[in-house]
Parts: structure tokens; C-alpha cells; sequence
């Protein structure tokens, strides 16, 4: 048997290890392969990033893992091993029992996110489900967190509705929630996307700030390469439905391995240095995910694509201990041009 890859397996105790994961939605047009052969390992008390596109699967990641997925997905292959258990093979009652406990999640939209005809102190209490105490009790807990995530006034606040907030106090209140019951992991799916940048650098440090205090490890899904780097200590990088990266926050933007990595890197517009009216883009659009695939998911858009990338499929190769890409340029050992 071949030794768990670096987008297996990280060091220290991996909490999350997702293994080999496919995904399908059926749908009137053909089976869309949403996930394909996805890898990769979230360590205890770390923040793993997941970057890409729109389209890359990063969201549909975070919802397999929650098993919050739309009736018509099918996992076809892989296994989501949390603290040792298959996700994916485990009970349904089982599994339902580690959400709002062992695993919570904080999701895109903090407005729809929250129940709009219940008050925030009947939602805390309930999402206390699982946690020992009365309901006095539970609602001091409540309070108490709206007081750390920064809501003024929280003893006469938490009696109000989700429409009284604003959208920044909105998403601290979701992160209250998902907070309160001390998760193990904490999956969160673009939690700042639909704030301004003030709040965004406001949410992202109350988010570390949170993070280190109670331990937890954090899949963050983001866009946002600037908010990732800020927040994560590892980074896979997702495009069309596949991870063709992974490794430390470090390595991925001072040393990235893979065509499609030095591409979002190059669009981002905080590493732009140079004056300039028309921000880049990546050339070409993601491909459908419709029918089979064969070679390199990513050869239409790339500018070192050679003839072997339409055939065959790049296997992963490791760059160093902690990193690895799916590049032939890589197993080539040539040095990437620039
Ligand atoms: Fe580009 Fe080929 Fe590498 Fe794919 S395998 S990223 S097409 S060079």
C-alpha cells in the first residue's frame, strides 16, 4: 500500500481526513461530477482554507462533510473519516447526532441562515440541543457568547429577531450559535461573502480570535485569497470539482506548484502591484462537469498545457513534505515556466 499523501494526510492528528471523495448530481441534462477523487486532511486546532473559482465544488465540499446535501446527490466513492469514523457509512441518527455538537457549520447568507419568526434567544437555547443544563442556564451561556462576538447590550438584545440586526451583527450571532456548543469542527461556507470589507476583517479576527480560545479546527471556503491567507494555516485549492493543490498557507503563495494556483494568485487584486484599470482574469471558463473526463481537468485554460495533458490524468506529486499538486510538469521535474 502506497503512504498517505500530503493531501492525506498532515501532521499531528488529523481530525478530518476525507479520502478519495466522489460526487454526482443527478440532473435532467446528465450526471454532473461535482467532486472528483478529492483528498485532503484538516489537523486538530488548525484552519484549512478551500480556494477556487465559483464552480470548483468548494460549497458542495463543505456540505458533503455537514450531509446537507440536495436529494438528488449521490456519493459514489471515497470516505469522510471524522475523529475515525466514516461519515458516510455511520447511522443517520448517528451522524445527525454530531451536527449542533461535534461538527457545526456557518453558512454564506447570516439572514437566511436564522429562522426569521423566532427570537435569537429561542434559536441559542435550541442550538444548545445537546449541552448539559437548564434553560436559565443555557440562555447565560447564550448571553454570554453575544457578549464575546460583540453584541452591545446582549442581556435585553438576545430577545429580539434576525430582522432587528444588521448583516454584520447577523453573521456574529451565527457565529455565536455555531460557537456556543464548542464543535470540534467548525465548517464555515463563505462566511464573509456577504459583508463589506470592514466587517469581513472584523468577522475573519473575531473568527481566529474564537478559534484559539476554544481549539476547534475550521474548513473555511472562501474566494477570498486575501482572507484565507489572513485566517488559515493550510490551503487546498479546488478547481472544477477537484483538489489539484494542498499545502501550508506559506508554501501555496510564496511557492505554488500547480498552473492554476499561480494563476488566482496573479488575479488577486491584493498582490497587484502595478497601476492598472482592467483587473486580470484566468482565460476561458470552467469546463462542464457533464460526461467523462479524461487528462488534465484544467488543460483548456493553461498556458503550459502540452500534448500528455489531454490524454492522461496528472497524479499527485508531493512538493516537499507538506505540499502537493496534480501537475506533469511536476512529475516531469522541470522547472515551471514562468
Ligand atoms: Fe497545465 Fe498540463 Fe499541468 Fe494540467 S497537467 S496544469 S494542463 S501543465
Amino acid at each position: 500500500m502506497r503512504p498517505p499523501s500530503p493531501m492525506q494526510q498532515t501532521p499531528g492528528s488529523d481530525l478530518l481526513q476525507i479520502r478519495g471523495l466522489d460526487l454526482d448530481f443527478g440532473t435532467p441534462r446528465g450526471r454532473v461530477h461535482a467532486l472528483r477523487n478529492v483528498s485532503l486532511g484538516v489537523p486538530a486546532g488548525e484552519v484549512v482554507g478551500i480556494v477556487g473559482e465559483s464552480g470548483s465544488g468548494k460549497s458542495t465540499l463543505a456540505y458533503t462533510v455537514m450531509g446537507l446535501l440536495a436529494e438528488n446527490a449521490e456519493v459514489t466513492g471515497g470516505e469522510i473519516l471524522f475523529e475515525g469514523r466514516d461519515l458516510l457509512r455511520m447511522p443517520a441518527a448517528a451522524r445527525r447526532g454530531l451536527l449542533g455538537n461535534r461538527l457545526s457549520m456557518i453558512f454564506q447568507d447570516p439572514m437566511t441562515a436564522l429562522n426569521p419568526v423566532r427570537t435569537i434567544e429561542g434559536q441559542m437555547i435550541d442550538a444548545q440541543h445537546y449541552a448539559p443544563g437548564s434553560r436559565r442556564e443555557k440562555r447565560e451561556r447564550a448571553v454570554e457568547m453575544l457578549r464575546r462576538v460583540g453584541i452591545p447590550d446582549p442581556q435585553s438584545r438576545i430577545g429580539g429577531y434576525p430582522h432587528e440586526f444588521s448583516g454584520g451583527m447577523r453573521q456574529r450571532i451565527c457565529i455565536a450559535m455555531a460557537l456556543l456548543v464548542k464543535p470540534a469542527l467548525l465548517v464555515a461556507d463563505e462566511p464573509t461573502t456577504a459583508l463589506d470589507a470592514t466587517l469581513e476583517v472584523q468577522i475573519v479576527n473575531l473568527l481566529k480570535e474564537l478559534q484559539k480560545e476554544i481549539g476547534c479546527s475550521i474548513l473555511f471556503v472562501s474566494h477570498h485569497l486575501g482572507t484565507v491567507a489572513e485566517l488559515c494555516d493550510r490551503v487546498a485549492v479546488m478547481y472544477a470539482g477537484e483538489v489539484v493543490e494542498y499545502g501550508t498557507v506559506r508554501n501555496i503563495f510564496q511557492n505554488p506548484g500547480h498552473p492554476y494556483t499561480r494563476a488566482l494568485l496573479e488575479c488577486d487584486p491584493g498582490r497587484i502591484r502595478q497601476k492598472t484599470k482592467l483587473l486580470p482574469t484566468i482565460p476561458g471558463e470552467v469546463p462542464s462537469l457533464i460526461g467523462a473526463r479524461h487528462g488534465c481537468i484544467f488543460r483548456q485554460r493553461c498556458r503550459h498545457a502540452f500534448a500528455r495533458c489531454a490524454s492522461e490524468r496528472p497524479a499527485e506529486h508531493a512538493i516537499g513534505a507538506a505540499q502537493a499538486a496534480r501537475c506533469h510538469l511536476l512529475d516531469q521535474a522541470r522547472v515551471m515556466p514562468a
